[in-house]
């Protein structure tokens, strides 16, 4: 009787989505799990989305990270997808292909001044002040009036990290030269631009009192009316974020060094500026409101993520096509052996939560379809990224990575300080290990 292999699958991205499918894949015996990252670092937008001061949620990467234990699984750092393998190799390769990218892009506001110096999209931001080796460099010195467009959770990440005092962030994971360029800064307002009133913010309550109690600040309110909206008739999470602005306005100090300014039923039409973006328009989204301009030396458009196209996989607007995480053409027919989960699959919308039953979804159609197909002979990858010269990162690499930025914390009294630097990352991977 000949062997039957254990089932092997491929998980393109090593973030939150794609660990918690590693998991419940190796929930089965047998099945074995390569997971592949372009960086050298798992945990994706858990290490470099969730804010730095936000240490509760990090924490659960020391749950994600369980499943590294498995011998089952092993992590190929440094291994880009489309460039470095591609979705035919991967398919020949293993018995499914998992695809967990995330979404790497972000959505334009299409107005004038949008690409001056000086806006750019929160995405940018927040990779910057998390340290993501590719993020371009935020100058901040003479940061005084900041805008922030959208309001849901970013928003307000985005907004409480310029409101609060540098020297509170110092215990954060945040990179020594980002802490450099926040004190830099001057901050004295920052304006949270909503399209719709406050009760239709997608911000959840506990991140918006978090915002609204950053020690010291003081709070107004532009564009609609508290009293006017009738809270019989709203859900209760927007009757919380009401009922929270409203206590908060209440509360105000009348002076502040830092003001955190609320602007709803309003949208942006134009960024202008002389070489940099000066200063910021709005006009009304409703018939009470009236046309604003407020000067702003940042920009940031916290208006949703987007995913991007994977080379040879179907895409469309922002996602893989698929049916509960099977993959589909665009004209909905199969194809067979391809998943996604996470934001790639449903769009960029949910906590990091989410992707546990999106994750469970995915993985149990994948079970099911790998019990009934027939099993084919699978190629050696190893082999054919060894002949290209790719030599993927491991577990170890990340580890010494994660010691090196554990150590660095300690210096600053921080529980860990990012490592923001390719060529510093690169230093402590293996020698045989990195890109070509
Ligand atoms: P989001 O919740 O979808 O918010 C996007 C915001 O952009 C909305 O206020 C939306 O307003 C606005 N918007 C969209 N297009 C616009 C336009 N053209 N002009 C002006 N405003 C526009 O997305 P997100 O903040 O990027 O968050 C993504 C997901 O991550 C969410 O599920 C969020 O809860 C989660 N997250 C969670 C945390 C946390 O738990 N601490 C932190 C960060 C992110 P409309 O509603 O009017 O379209």
């Amino acid at each position: 009787m000949p062997t039957v292999e254990p089932p092997r699958v491929a998980i393109v991205g090593a973030g939150p989505s794609g660990l918690f499918a590693a998991a419940a894949l190796v929930s089965n015996p047998d099945v074995r799990v390569d997971i592949f990252d372009r960086l050298p670092t798992p945990f994706g937008l858990l290490r470099y989305g969730v804010a730095p001061d936000h240490a509760s949620i990090k924490a659960v990467a020391t749950t994600l990270a369980r499943v590294f234990e498995s011998e089952r699984v092993r992590f190929l750092g440094l291994v880009e997808f489309g460039r470095d393998v591609t979705a035919a190799e991967l398919l020949a390769a293993y018995d499914a292909v998992i695809y967990a990218v995330g979404a790497a892009d972000d959505r334009h506001l299409g107005i004038p001044g949008e690409d001056l110096p000086g806006s750019r999209s929160a995405r940018q931001f927040v990779a910057w002040y998390s340290g993501h080796p590719d993020a371009e460099p935020q100058p901040m010195a003479g940061v005084r009036d900041a805008v922030v467009v959208g309001v849901g959770n970013v928003a307000v990440d985005v907004a409480r990290i310029l409101l609060k005092e540098p020297s509170a962030l110092s215990v954060t994971d945040m990179p020594d030269m980002v802490l450099a360029a926040l004190r830099q800064a001057e901050v004295e307002h920052v304006w949270l631009v909503g399209r719709r009133g406050p009760e239709h913010a997608t911000f959840t309550t506990p991140e918006l009192r978090e915002l609204l109690e950053t020690p010291g600040i003081g709070i107004t309110l532009t564009g609609c009316d508290l009293d006017a909206i009738d809270g019989d008739v709203l859900e209760r999470h927007a009757r919380a974020n009401v009922a929270a602005i409203a206590r908060a306005l209440a509360e105000s100090p009348v002076t502040a060094d830092r003001w955190l300014h609320l602007l709803f039923w309003h949208r942006p039409t134009a960024l202008d500026g002389e070489g940099r973006v000066q200063a910021a328009r709005f006009e009304p989204t409703a018939p009470f409101a009236e046309p604003l301009t407020v000067p702003a030396d940042l920009v940031l458009r916290s208006i949703g993520y987007r995913g991007v196209p994977l080379p040879g996989v179907p895409y469309d607007e922002g996602r893989i096509p698929n049916l509960e995480g099977r993959v589909l053409e665009l004209d909905s027919s199969a194809r067979p052996g391809e998943y996604a989960v996470g934001w790639i699959k449903r769009g960029p919308v949910g906590l990091i939560g989410s992707n546990k039953k999106d994750a469970a979804e995915t993985v149990a159609h994948l079970l099911t379809d790998l019990a009934t197909r027939p099993r084919r002979q699978l190629e050696d990858l190893d082999a054919t990224l060894a002949a290209r010269g790719v030599h993927p990162s491991d577990l170890e690499d990340w580890r010494r990575i994660d010691g090196a930025e554990i150590a660095r914390g300690g210096i600053r009294g921080s529980e860990r300080t990012k490592i923001e630097a390719w060529h510093d990352l690169l230093d402590l991977v293996r020698r045989d290990a990195g890109p070509a």
